[in-house]
């Protein structure tokens, strides 16, 4: 989708900081950190939420997964622990809509409210 910018990132068209990429999704740094270490993790599909989500997407969510992990071992966050939050919709303060996990962490977390 031209004009979402994470599809833009994706396809090389808007600037990133690019840590992964495969043929089912990206990673890239958080322009606007709220943590040390805070990545997002994305489908390389136009997927605007988790609403939107369907059967045939279930190998991605299990890459989205692996990646996060693996991630979280390169960024030095699995002895300290890490966060992974998918936002959906407007009560939760979704504000990009193209489907995306943050993985978040490097400092002390408090519970969500
Ligand atoms: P959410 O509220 O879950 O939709 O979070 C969207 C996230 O995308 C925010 O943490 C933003 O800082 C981040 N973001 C928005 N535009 C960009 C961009 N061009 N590059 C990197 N991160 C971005
Ligand atoms: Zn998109």
């Amino acid at each position: 989708m031209s004009s979402c910018i994470f599809c833009n990132i994706i396809q090389g068209k808007a600037p990133a900081e690019i840590v992964y990429q495969d043929e089912l999704v990206t990673a890239f740094h958080d322009n606007h950190p709220v943590a040390p270490v805070h990545l997002l993790i994305v489908p390389n599909k136009h997927i605007p939420s988790l609403n939107e989500w369907e059967a045939s997407d279930e190998p991605t969510a299990g890459r989205l997964l692996s990646v996060a992990k693996c991630l979280a071992e390169q960024f030095h966050l699995r002895q300290s622990g890490y966060r992974l939050i998918t936002n959906t919709g407007a009560d939760s303060g979704q504000a990009v809509f193209h489907l995306h996990v943050h993985l978040i962490g490097g400092r002390r977390m408090r519970f969500l409210g």
